[in-house]
C-alpha cells in the first residue's frame, strides 16, 4: 500500500507509518548524543504518543533510562484507513527504544474514563510497585464524562468580543481570515472541564489511593503563556481559561504531594511548536511561523524532544529552574524574551499575506505539520509499498 497525504481543511485524515517511524527514531537519537542525568525510575506519561507527551518519553527513556507507561487515544489501522499518526509513533518507540532492562508499556483508550485508570492501576501494582513522576500531557477536543458518560466539548474562543486573526491554509499556502467568536458561560466551562486540571487531579487521586506514589514523587503538566500577538485568542479566551484552571490544580496536587510524600506539582509553560490545534488557532500559524524565522537566525530554535530533555535535565531534576511570580516553570524563556518577541512582532508586521510562504520559519512550520504525520520526511522513499498489516502486527499493546 502506498500512501500519500490527505488533508481537508488543513486537517491531514491519515498517516505515514514509516515516516512517524523515521522522525521517532530522530527524536531518539537526538537525545542519545545529549548526556544522561539522573532522574525518575518509574514514569507514567499520560498522552505520551505525540507532541510534548511523546518528546517526554524519549527524553526519559533515552536520558535517564527510565521505565514508561504511556496511556493515549490511538487508532490502529482497519480497512483503507491507516491509522493514526500517534499509534505509529507508539509503535516505532517500542521497536526502536532499545534501553537495558526496561519496561514500556502503551495503555490505548479514553485516559478520562475510570476503566483507564483502574487498568494503568492494576499494571503499574503489578509491574512498577510505586511510581516517581506523573505527567500530564492530553491536548483533546472532547473529554467523555466517566460517570455520566455525557460528551463534552472544548472550544476554540475568546472571550468578549470576537477576535479576528489569520490562518494559512497548509496546502495552497494562501492566508485567510479566522474569526473566534466571543464564548458564553457553558463554552467556558467545557472547555475548562476538557482541558483544565480536573482529569490530572483525578489521576494523582487515584493512584495516591493505591499508595502508588513514591517517596517524593513528582507530577508535571504543560501550559502555554504566549506573547502579546496570540494574547487575544488564546491566553485570553477559553483555553487561556482552561490553563488557569490547570495551573491552579498544580496547587492543590503540590500540597498533597508535599505533605505526604516531600513530592511536588509543576506545571511548566513550554514554547509555542506546531501541533493539529495551532492552525486552528487564528493568528498562531503566522506567530509560530514568524516565531522559528527568528528563533532559528538568532540560534536559539530547539528541536520538541530537546526542549523537553532539558526541561527535566535542568529544570525538573536539575537545580536551573526558572521560576515566575506564580510558580511556574518558565521553559519558554527562549520564546519570551524581549529580543525574541520584539523581532517576531515586526516580522508579523512586516510580511505580507503573499510573502509568508517563502519564508524559512514558514517551511519550517509546514514541514514539522507533515512531519507529525509521517510526510515530507527525507528519510523516506514514498512511493515505497508500506506493509502495514506486519507493522500493526508486531506492535503490543493494550486496549481499554
Ligand atoms: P498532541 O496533540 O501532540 O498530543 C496530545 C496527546 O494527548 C496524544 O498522545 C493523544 O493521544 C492524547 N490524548 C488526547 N485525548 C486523549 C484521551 N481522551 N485519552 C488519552 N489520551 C488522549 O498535543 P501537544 O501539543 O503535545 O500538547 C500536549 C500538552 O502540551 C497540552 O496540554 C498543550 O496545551 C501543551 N502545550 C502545547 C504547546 C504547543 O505549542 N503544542 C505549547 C505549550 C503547551
Amino acid at each position: 500500500m502506498k500512501i500519500s497525504p490527505s488533508i481537508r481543511n488543513n486537517l491531514f485524515t491519515n498517516s505515514h507509518p514509516t515516516g512517524c517511524e523515521m522522525s521517532v527514531i530522530d527524536q531518539i537519537n537526538n537525545i542519545k548524543k545529549e548526556v544522561a542525568f539522573d532522574g525518575p525510575k518509574n514514569v507514567l506519561v499520560i498522552g505520551g504518543s505525540s507532541g510534548y507527551g511523546l518528546a517526554t518519553r524519549i527524553g526519559l527513556a533515552v536520558g535517564c533510562n527510565a521505565n514508561t507507561i504511556n496511556v493515549s487515544f490511538e487508532s490502529g489501522p482497519k480497512g483503507k484507513r491507516s491509522g493514526t499518526a500517534g499509534f505509529w509513533n507508539n509503535a516505532a518507540f517500542q521497536k526502536h527504544i532499545s534501553t537495558k532492562n526496561n519496561t514500556h508499556k502503551d495503555f490505548l483508550g479514553d485516559a478520562f474514563s475510570n476503566e483507564m485508570k483502574e487498568a494503568v492501576v492494576a499494571y503499574a501494582l503489578r509491574e512498577f510497585g510505586t511510581i516517581d513522576l506523573v505527567v500530564y500531557s492530553v491536548a483533546s477536543g472532547a473529554r467523555k464524562n466517566a460517570d455520566t458518560g455525557e460528551v463534552v466539548f472544548s472550544k476554540i474562543k475568546s472571550l468578549g468580543k470576537d477576535v479576528i486573526g489569520k490562518t494559512v491554509d497548509i496546502v495552497d499556502n494562501t492566508v485567510h481570515e479566522l474569526t473566534v467568536t466571543g464564548a458564553d458561560e457553558q463554552e467556558i466551562k467545557d472547555t475548562v472541564y476538557v482541558m483544565g486540571g480536573s482529569d490530572w487531579k483525578n489521576w494523582i487521586t487515584i493512584l495516591d489511593k493505591n499508595n502508588l506514589l513514591s517517596e517524593q514523587a513528582k507530577t508535571i503538566a504543560y501550559t502555554y503563556i504566549g506573547g502579546e500577538t496570540t494574547k487575544a485568542i488564546y491566553r485570553d479566551g477559553t483555553l487561556g481559561k482552561a490553563k488557569e484552571d490547570l495551573e491552579e490544580t498544580t496547587k492543590y496536587l503540590n500540597q498533597l504531594l508535599e505533605a505526604k510524600y516531600h513530592g511536588e506539582a509543576l506545571v511548566s509553560s513550554s514554547k509555542a511548536v506546531a501541533t493539529k490545534a495551532s492552525i486552528y488557532i487564528p493568528q498562531m500559524p503566522i506567530y509560530v511561523a514568524c516565531l522559528y524565522d527568528v528563533m532559528v537566525k538568532e540560534g536559539v530554535h530547539e528541536t520538541i524532544e530537546g526542549h523537553k530533555y532539558r526541561l527535566f535535565k535542568d529544570m525538573v531534576y536539575g537545580s536551573k529552574r526558572i521560576i515566575d511570580e506564580k510558580g511556574r516553570i518558565r521553559l519558554d524563556h527562549l520564546e519570551l524574551s524581549d529580543a525574541v518577541q520584539d523581532k517576531t512582532k515586526s516580522l508579523m508586521m512586516q510580511v505580507t499575506d503573499a510573502e509568508i510562504k517563502d519564508l524559512d520559519g514558514y517551511k519550517l512550520f509546514v514541514k514539522d505539520l507533515y512531519n507529525l504525520n509521517g510526510f515530507r520526511n527525507d528519510k523516506v522513499v514514498y512511493d515505497a509499498d508500506v506493509n502495514i498489516e506486519e507493522l500493526n502486527r508486531v506492535y503490543d499493546y493494550t486496549r481499554i
